[in-house]
């Protein structure tokens, strides 16, 4: 594991909280399923040697932030969640936000200085170490978003509360066109987050979405309440 430089920094924007300086821990492991090793298989030393110096050099280039605001939920039915003035259609995320009483709604990133790097490797033709830097990338930015859930849980608890899975806009059946709505409730732009026409986050390395807080909130994923069990996808085992 390669620990990165440990600061935290709190700002106030006019509508929630940035945070900057992050605390990232890299697993090896993760890289390696990123590259497409299972979990009894080990890549060769010349591999592995490679994976270390790609998560040195990613120090270099991995600049994340995070923002996130608390919203209220105001409404609630079988579809349809409304967070604040934002309206979120899926039947899946009402059916296990309804014991939340409020949501965090946030954006993570590693910013843009990895991917350039591994668009300029991929131009010189040092496509493995593209392959691999881009992997360290793919596990830095889920980390800085388990940083942020922890954060999340730290403000929930202080009010005894409990809070739900993280969902992002593509997860089932929240359709990927709501990080339109998302991104509406967001001060996205502070931490560098920004949404193209065809709803993709520019850096590449950014994700977005909603974790439920409340007395009543369901700790089990939606996967739990749904019988197609043979679903690559699914995050938990159906138990009903
Ligand atoms: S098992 Fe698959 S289809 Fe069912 S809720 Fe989970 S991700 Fe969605």
């Amino acid at each position: 594991m390669v620990s990165m430089k440990l600061k935290e920094d709190l700002k106030s924007s006019l509508t929630g909280t940035i945070l900057e300086d992050i605390k990232i821990v890299i697993d090896k492991a993760e890289i390696h399923r990123h590259l497409g090793y299972g979990r009894k298989q080990h890549p060769r030393s010349r591999i592995s040697s490679l994976i270390d110096s790609q998560i040195h050099k990613a120090c270099e280039f991995i600049k994340p932030a995070a923002y996130y605001t608390i919203k209220p939920i105001t409404s609630l039915d079988n579809s349809k969640i409304s967070v604040g003035e934002l309206v979120f259609t899926s039947h899946k995320l009402a059916q296990v936000f309804s014991g939340c009483s409020q949501a965090a709604i946030f954006a993570v990133t590693i910013g843009e200085g990895l991917e350039k790097e591994v668009a300029q490797l991929t131009k010189s033709r040092a496509v493995l170490e593209a392959s691999v830097l881009d992997a360290v990338g793919s596990v830095a930015v889920e980390k800085a978003a388990d940083w942020l859930e922890s954060v999340i849980k730290g403000i929930a608890a202080t009010n005894d509360d409990k809070v739900g899975w993280r969902y992002s806009p593509g997860y089932c059946d929240w359709d990927i066109t709501q990080q339109k709505e998302l991104f509406r409730g967001l001060d996205s732009k502070s931490v560098g987050v920004n949404l193209t026409d065809t709803c993709l986050m520019v850096p590449r390395k950014s994700i977005s979405g909603i974790i439920g807080m409340g007395k009543s909130c369901n700790t089990f994923s939606a996967c739990r309440l749904c019988s197609r069990k043979n679903c690559p996808h699914r995050r938990e085992e159906f138990t009903q």
